[in-house]
């Protein structure tokens, strides 16, 4: 939860103890205590937020409001984002614009600083009246959220707890639609230096609405990273689920190793060929030794580049 850089801290562990993997808040604790740069739980924020992303579920599509809505009711349509007495996160997504109202689906999460992230989202009937754009909820205790517009991208937001009587208010402002499927930001690397020495490293936020505790597959070694000078470094991105079930990087280099195949051929067959067949959505990069580079992927894109003496600097989508 602390530590700046992942990829620093990682060689740290390799460096200073006696040990591969560690994890937790003795982690944490280990990293600060040989020299690794610590953060607070604000420095993961994104810039320009001052609170975390609750990413929009998946499946989120806004309909164009047609001519027949009222345009005051029109104009709630999109993706409105806030922050109810700076803890907890407030997303509203008005999908449909409907004879009564709108169709909308709420979402909330909690701020970092309250122990985890997590997004809960309700797709619910929304009444429009008097300018306002009203749903409720009944768990137990009756809520009832409101809307009303407060002038060009920002709407007011009233919540009453008519069961306990507490009530309080906040500002969402417009935000681009953003759905959680996008929502990675895994980086990996693979080189290999003048002595023949190849490593890899991956470094990620693993992905949108997991649930705390869990592990995904960039630490894991042989599952998200691999290196072996005999064969290749390899670094993945993707569901990391499949990637641990399959230990895909290692599977790789197992390939090259004893079936004596080019790092191409491996890497080509396993991502692009057989591991869909299992589910494994994602794509990987590989280095071997001699310098050649694979980057197979099954997903729409994946962002990539490399350079090397004799290969000038390469970006490519997809
Ligand atoms: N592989 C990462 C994970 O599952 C996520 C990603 O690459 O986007 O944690």
């Amino acid at each position: 939860r602390n530590i700046k850089n992942p990829i620093s801290a990682a060689r740290l562990v390799m460096e200073e103890s006696r040990h591969v993997l560690m994890v937790g808040p003795e982690a944490d604790a280990f990293i600060s205590g040989v020299g690794g740069a610590s953060v607070g739980q604000n420095y993961f924020l994104k810039s320009g937020d001052n609170f975390s992303d609750v990413p929009l579920p998946a499946d989120l599509q806004i309909e164009p409001p047609d001519d027949r809505s009222p345009p005051e009711l029109a104009a709630f349509s999109g993706v409105w984002k806030g922050q109810w007495n700076g803890v907890l996160n407030q997303v509203l997504a008005v999908e449909r614009i409907t004879p009564a109202g709108a169709e909308v689906v709420d979402g909330l999460g909690t701020h970092p600083e309250w122990g985890f992230v997590f997004g809960t989202w309700t797709r619910l009937p929304a009444r429009f009246e008097d300018g306002t754009l009203s749903y409720r909820f009944l768990n137990g205790e009756e809520q009832i959220f409101s809307y009303t517009h407060k002038g060009e991208g920002t709407i007011e937001a009233f919540y009453e707890n008519r069961t306990t009587g507490y009530s309080t208010k906040t500002m969402l402002k417009r935000v681009p639609e953003k759905k959680a499927s996008g929502d990675h930001g895994t980086v990996g690397a693979v080189a290999l230096d003048r002595c023949g020495d190849l490593a890899a490293g991956t470094s990620t936020g693993g992905y949108g609405s997991k649930t705390p505790g869990r592990v995904g597959d960039s630490p894991i070694i042989g599952a998200g990273t691999y290196a072996d000078n005999g064969t290749a470094a390899v670094s993945a991105t993707g569901h990391g689920e499949y990637f641990i079930r399959f230990a895909v990087a290692h599977e790789v280099t197992a390939m090259m190793r004893y079936k004596g195949v080019s790092v191409e051929e491996a890497a080509t067959r396993l991502i692009k060929y057989e591991l869909p067949k299992t589910g494994l959505s994602g794509g990987i990069i590989a280095l071997d030794r001699d310098g050649n580079l694979s980057m197979p992927f099954n997903t729409v894109g994946m962002v990539r580049g490399g350079i090397g003496d004799d290969l000038p600097l390469f970006v490519e989508v997809y």
